[in-house]
Parts: C-alpha cells; structure tokens; sequence
C-alpha cells in the first residue's frame, strides 16, 4: 500500500507551509499513515478529515490522534463518496504523501469534483510529478501532462530524498501544487474529442500526429486540412504540441465528425 513514512520534520513543515495551513483551515488527508503530516495540521489549528485505507493504521491514529478536529475515516480513498462526507461548504485544502500505486487515478478522481480540493499539495514519486508538471519537448511531456493541465494548474515545488522515509523508498519523491481551474484554459466543443486526440497522438509517441490519428480511424484528407488549419506540419509530433494545438485540432476534427454522422 505504498507505506513509506515521512520522519523528516523540515519536509513535513515545508508541505504544512506550501498548503499555507493555518487556524481553521478544512484540510483532507488521504493516507495518514502514522500521522506525521496529520499532527502538523492539528497543531496549526486546522480541521481534518482523513481516509485511512489500512486498518491497522487507522486503530493506532485513532488511540494516539485523539482530538475534536479530527475525522478519520477508515476506508479506499478511490472509493469514497467525497461529497456524501465532506460538511458543505467547500474548497478543502487537500495534502497528502500519496501511495505511489494510486497517484493517478486518484488525482483525476479528485479533479472529478470541479473545485472542492484546492489547493491541493501532494507528495508523488518524483518521476510522476516530472510528468505532470512537463512542457511540451520535454522527455516526461505527455498525454498525462496535456490532460492534467486542462483541468488544473500545476508547479513542482521542491523534491524530497528517500533518507526523509522509513522505510526507504528506492526513488526519489516530489512535491507538487495543482490548483484545478474554474474555466479551462481551451475552448473546445467537445472535450471527449479533445482528450481522445491526446491519447491518440502519443499512443505511438515517436510516430507523426498524422500517422497516430491514421491508426486511430480518421482520414488522411481531413487530417491534412486539419493541421494545415492549425499551422501545423505534416511531419508534426505529439510531443511538440501544446493544449491550444490539440484544442485546435479537436475543433477541426470536430466538423468532419459531426459531418461524418449526418451525412
Ligand atoms: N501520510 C503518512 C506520512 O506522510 O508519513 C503516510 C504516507 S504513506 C506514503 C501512504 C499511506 O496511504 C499509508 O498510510 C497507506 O496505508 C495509505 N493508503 C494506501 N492506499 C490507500 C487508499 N487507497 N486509500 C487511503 N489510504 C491509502
């Protein structure tokens, strides 16, 4: 279950400072663990809702925690029903050193709840964080970047050794800060288009984008139009393309379906 423990007080007091926590602050926690981070927020006067998936775990936090502003919750982070448990009104500031198996799904999970965890400051393995946080050219720059940043804004803050666990983990970690956004910073009509598009064009990532929407079923004709209307080469690969451009492209594609279904 990813059970590495934060021991270094300095890094528990940067994360407690990055979520600038402070007195009557609503903060949810996803795997408390041995509670290094959920005493830290406790001592600064924040409420605290915490998800503990293991049961061991959770019966010494709730014999050695004991205290009013605490909720602890036993249960599957990726499973709960955040909006049935959380009292209105939201945002929570939401932190956590997260199991590294369950990064991903969870942070897209939570993006789920447009708005209710925001900030949110988490811990993730640091080769994770460099593919969240990448630009376009990048090695780490991906599907995983591009989806990401339609919904959230997204900064590295600082890494974090394994010497700061126990045990150790074999990698590096990072900590990082997504704020989701009220708006998405692209307009498309149709956003399931638009992320079909960046899956399709890094599925083989050294492939051009016209040779990877090949495979994916559309046709040569349309996608010529379609990357010449967006002031792209033929020869252009997904990796070099930003959110705008496959904003761009999904418009583009967009008409040739619609047209493709009425006609
Ligand atoms: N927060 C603690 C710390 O910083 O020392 C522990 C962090 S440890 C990396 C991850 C924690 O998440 C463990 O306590 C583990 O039991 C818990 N966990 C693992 N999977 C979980 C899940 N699906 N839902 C909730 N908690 C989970």
């Amino acid at each position: 279950m990813g059970q590495n423990f934060l021991v270094d007080r300095n890094i528990r007091d940067r994360i407690l400072d990055a979520a600038e926590i402070s007195s009557g602050d609503r903060v949810v926690e996803i795997g408390p663990g041995l509670g290094a981070l959920t005493s830290g927020f406790l001592e600064r006067g924040a409420k605290v809702w915490a998800v503990e998936k293991d049961r061991g775990l959770y019966r010494v936090l709730t014999e050695n925690l004991d205290s009013p502003n605490l909720e602890l919750r036993l249960e599957d982070a990726l499973r709960l029903d955040w909006e049935e448990w959380l009292p209105p009104p939201g945002p929570y500031k939401l932190v956590a050193n997260l199991p590294y198996y369950i990064t991903t799904p969870l942070l897209f999970r939570l993006l789920d709840y447009s708005g209710l965890f925001n900030p949110m400051v988490l811990m993730v393995q640091k080769e994770v964080g460099e593919r969240l946080a990448a630009e376009p050219g990048s090695k780490a720059y991906g599907a995983l970047s591009l989806k990401l940043k339609y919904y959230a804004r997204v900064e590295k803050l600082f890494n974090v050794s394994p010497h700061s666990f126990f045990p150790r983990p074999e990698v590096f970690s990072q900590v990082i800060k997504v704020a989701p956004r009220s708006e998405p910073p692209v307009n498309v009509k149709n956003e399931t288009l638009l992320l079909q598009l960046i899956e399709t064009g890094f599925g083989q990532r050294r492939k051009t984008m016209f040779n990877n929407l090949r495979r994916a079923g559309f046709v040569g004709e349309q996608i010529e139009k379609a990357l010449v209307h967006c002031g792209l080469g033929l020869q252009v690969r997904a990796e070099e393309l930003d959110l705008a451009d496959f904003a761009c492209l999904a418009f583009s594609l967009q008409d040739w379906k619609e047209g493709e279904t009425s006609g």
